[in-house]
Formats: structure tokens, C-alpha cells, sequence
């Protein structure tokens, strides 16, 4: 659990209001080093092909999970678990997100974000009650809209960059990668700008199946992908670097 909380600002919204699409109670993967529930909130105004949780794209009208039940679930769970990750979806989407972060880590929790960088002011926002993000960056910035289908989409992610970076909070930047989406110079080519924006933890996560609705997607070979040269120059530009292939 999180050691010193220091809670010297109001929230501005009301956290029942967080629309939640579905819970996990234990998960040793989604946060480092954790024990962690995670919450999924609805909702994100992005296309990737290869998301793995294409049925929280919409936000519904009502919580999958009432609020109080998260916190009578995460009341009683506090001895087992070490921390709670707010994902989704894209959980900056949700206005109740700032008092939502504020409720759980008040009852003592280490406190997880994973985010796509789609608003960047949110994000500014809750830093501040957040232990630990995992932000997935998609493309090179200028390209973003092949993957996101939004166009300029790019530069709302590299601005929450700049908030995670300057917050000096602990981070993961991570890419999902697709030989039809990234080829291996474009993979090098981002790298290679994160680490000139002063990235210093970075993840390369070969697409997986998993969840994912566009078939052209799962159909594409990504046997060799990305070659032995190409990790070994994304390797050399971080001080932490990992590639998942699962
Ligand atoms: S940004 Fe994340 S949640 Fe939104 S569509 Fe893309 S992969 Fe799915």
C-alpha cells in the first residue's frame, strides 16, 4: 500500500459517478510490482484496431459497477492487495476519475493509471494522487491516425508525455506493435524521439490476439517481427527496456 499520502487538494467531482465497465479483484501484471484490482472504466474515443477491450470503447448509462461496491470490495480486500489500477478504456475520459483516484488512495493504496494520452489536462490533473502510470504511446506523433483513426490524435499524446515526464511520477511508456501497423524503422524512429523527450522506461509489447476484433490484424504473420537488430537499437536508447512477446 501506498506509505505517505498527502491529500492537500479537494476533488471536483463526485466519484459515484465513475462509469465502470468491469473489475478485476487480483492482478499481479497490470501494475509493477503489485497485487493490484484493477477497474476498467468505460469509455474511449479512439479506433485501434488491436484493442483488447473494443466493448469498453462506449460509455453506457449506467456503472457496470456501483461505486460503493468497489469500495465495500476494495474495504475488504485491503490485507491482500497492494494497489489499485484505473484502466480502461481510456479512464482520463471520465470527469469522476480525479475523486474516484482520491477515494481509493485515502483508503490507503498504492494507485496505478494506465492511460493513452487522449487527454492530456486530465491527466495533468490526477497525477498528483498517482503512484505509477503506464502510458501507451501508438506511432511516431505524426502518424498516430493510421493506428488511433483520429486525425492529429498524435498530439495529445505527446503533450500527456510531457505532464507524465514533468510530474517526475514513475512510469512505463509502452508501444503495441504490428508488422502492418509499425515497420521496424518506425518502431527505431519512435524510440528514437522518446528518448530525445527523456523516456527512460520503455516497453515493446508484440500484438496479441487477445480481445481483438479486426481480422486483417489477426491474420498477418508477425513471425521475425521485429528482428534481433531492431531490439538491440530501441535496447540501446533507455536505461530500462523490455520486450513482451505475451
Ligand atoms: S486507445 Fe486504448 S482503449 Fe482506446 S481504442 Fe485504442 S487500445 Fe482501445
Amino acid at each position: 500500500m501506498s506509505a505517505n499520502i498527502s491529500l492537500n487538494a479537494p476533488p471536483n467531482s463526485t466519484a459515484d459517478t465513475l462509469k465502470i465497465g468491469g473489475m478485476t479483484p487480483f492482478s499481479a501484471t497490470d501494475y509493477p510490482g503489485m497485487l493490484a484490482a484493477v477497474l476498467f472504466v468505460q469509455g474511449c474515443p479512439w479506433r485501434c484496431g488491436y484493442c483488447h477491450n473494443p466493448h469498453l470503447q462506449p460509455r453506457t448509462q449506467e456503472s457496470a459497477i456501483a461505486w460503493s461496491d468497489v469500495l465495500h470490495f476494495l474495504y475488504r480486500r485491503s490485507e491482500l492487495i497492494d494497489g489499485v489500477v484505473f484502466s480502461g478504456g481510456e479512464p482520463a475520459i471520465d470527469p469522476a476519475l480525479n475523486e474516484a483516484i482520491w477515494s481509493v488512495r485515502k483508503m490507503g493504496f498504492a494507485i496505478g493509471l494506465h492511460s493513452a494520452g487522449i487527454y492530456p489536462r486530465r491527466l495533468a490533473e490526477v497525477l498528483p494522487w498517482v503512484d505509477w502510470v503506464g502510458l501507451d504511446i501508438k506511432a511516431p506523433f505524426d502518424r498516430y491516425e493510421k493506428i488511433t483513426g483520429i486525425p492529429d490524435s498524435g498530439k495529445l499524446a505527446q503533450a500527456s508525455i510531457d505532464a507524465m515526464l514533468e510530474s517526475g511520477i514513475d512510469y512505463e511508456v509502452r508501444t503495441t506493435i504490428h508488422p502492418t501497423l509499425l515497420d521496424e524503422e518506425e518502431i527505431v524512429e519512435l524510440a528514437s524521439t522518446l528518448a530525445s523527450m527523456g523516456v527512460n522506461n520503455y516497453a515493446l509489447q508484440l500484438f496479441r490476439t487477445q480481445g481483438c476484433t479486426d481480422d486483417k490484424l489477426k491474420a498477418a504473420t508477425t513471425a521475425g517481427y521485429p528482428s534481433a537488430d531492431t531490439i538491440a537499437r530501441v535496447s540501446k536508447l533507455f536505461p530500462k527496456f523490455t520486450f513482451r512477446k505475451s
